[in-house]
């Protein structure tokens, strides 16, 4: 067995006088899957995804990632957590319109620490790797949504992440273009990295992830393990 990079431990989230948006929720995530955390809207994978990210505090339980107790961090702490040990993408890409896009990936490694040119060297390399460096000169709004995620992903990559967290990584795109980013994860997978996606796209659960987490009413009611790299038609 591979080390865990994600550990929750009966990790509860309660919002108000409201019924728990996260109950008891445990699950392990291991160096090198790929995980879909499918569920249907208001199932609590948002809350989820934001307590493995070190963005909220659960009211119960613990949440350790790549061997830091996240659920204990402070706000500076919780900000250098996210900085170094997480990349994040989101569905509507967050890049910085009025940087390059060889700018917007070198960013967060310049904000780790990383001088200008060897983070500069670093954001050429990844966009190298993920067959974007033509546009490495261009600013965001000059690209497509597909090709915009992808910059979004070496962003997420700059620091070498334990973890890569997708929240609903195709939701603004079209299927093509959604397609080109399940390949894009499905080869980084590939090649080692850790990856997990909150989606409803099935499509993108099937071409890029091993495993399956389902969530329904805050509860992780099930965690299948996916035969022949494919999940089930009712996951959805
Ligand atoms: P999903 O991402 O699966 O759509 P969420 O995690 O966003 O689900 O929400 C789970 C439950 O928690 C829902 O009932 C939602 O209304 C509630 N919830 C989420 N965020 C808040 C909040 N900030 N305040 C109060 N209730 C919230």
């Amino acid at each position: 067995m591979t080390t865990p990079v994600i550990e929750l431990r009966a990790v509860s989230r309660r919002y108000d006088d409201g019924p728990p948006a996260l109950h008891e929720a445990t699950l392990t995530v291991r160096t090198g899957e790929a995980v879909a955390i499918l569920g249907p809207s208001g199932s609590g994978k948002s809350t989820l995804l934001n307590l493995i990210a070190g963005l909220d505090r659960p009211n119960g339980g613990t949440v350790t990632v790549d061997g830091v107790r996240v659920d204990g961090l402070g706000e500076a702490a919780s900000a250098r957590y996210r900085r170094t040990r997480i990349g994040l993408v989101f569905q509507f890409f967050n890049l910085l319109d009025d940087l390059t896009v060889a700018d917007n990936v070198a960013l967060p490694a310049q904000l780790a620490g990383t001088a200008r040119g060897p983070a500069r060297r670093r954001a050429a390399e990844l966009l190298a790797a993920l067959g974007i460096d033509r546009h490495a000169d261009a600013y965001p709004g000059k690209l497509s949504g597909g090709e915009r995620q992808c910059v979004a992903v070496a962003r997420a990559l700059v620091n070498r992440p334990a973890l890569l967290l997708a929240d609903e990584p195709t939701g603004a795109l079209d299927t093509a273009s959604g397609e080109d980013v399940g390949k894009l994860l499905a080869g980084l997978n590939g090649e080692g990295q850790t990856i997990v996606i909150v989606t409803h796209d099935l499509a993108l659960a099937r071409s890029c992830t091993n495993r399956t987490i389902r969530i329904v009413d805050g509860r992780v009611s099930e965690e299948d393990a996916v035969v022949d790299g494919r999940v089930s038609e009712d996951d959805a």
